[in-house]
């Protein structure tokens, strides 16, 4: 997923101005360095719900919500971190950027994720193989290799073997064991 980038995320930060935002949802009267309303969260009929424009937070002191404009377009609109900064780039037109995602690094990611599979299927086939198959007898007698400790030697194995792909010489490893 695209991630917002730092610097838009400061930038937000910086442009929103929390009494405009609040002020949309309800009145707000200055008092001192203070805008004081009725509270969006709760339903009240006499005013316990503050906005310190100076420090950019809110604060209810009848139901107890506060935080910054962040926080308050979460509650609001029901969206997290990520919904919230957009929610208010919008709002106050700010450009935002993302890290870029390439499809190049898509494809390793996805690579790789195909390789653990792979070695876990691997891992699994070949316990069996030598738990199971008469080819297998000797390595189980003469070592007496714990299975979890088997299986933890075979995945360590096979990442070398496929990895450098020679899958074959492992076969024949065990083939001749
Ligand atoms: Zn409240």
């Amino acid at each position: 997923m695209a991630r917002i980038k730092d610097t838009s995320v400061e930038m937000v930060k910086a442009t929103t101005d929390i009494v405009t935002l609040v002020e949309a949802y309800t009145r707000l009267r200055k008092s001192g360095s203070r805008y004081v309303g009725l509270c969006p969260f709760h339903q009240e009929k006499t005013p316990s719900f503050g906005v310190t424009p100076d420090r950019g937070t809110f604060k209810c002191f009848g139901c107890g919500e506060g935080g910054d404009a962040i926080t308050f377009v979460e509650k609001k609109e029901n969206v997290d971190f990520v919904g919230a900064i957009e929610w208010l780039a919008d709002r106050f037109g700010v450009q935002l950027e993302y890290e870029e995602t390439s499809p190049e690094q898509d494809r390793l990611r996805k690579r790789r994720e195909r390789l653990f599979q792979l070695l876990d299927r691997a891992a699994t086939f070949y316990e069996r193989y030598l738990w199971e198959s008469t080819a297998g007898e000797p390595v189980r007698v003469d070592r007496a290799v714990p299975p979890r400790r088997l299986r933890t030697c075979l995945a360590a194995r096979s990442v070398v073997e496929v990895g450098a792909g020679r899958a074959d010489a492992l076969v024949d490893a065990l083939a001749r064991a």
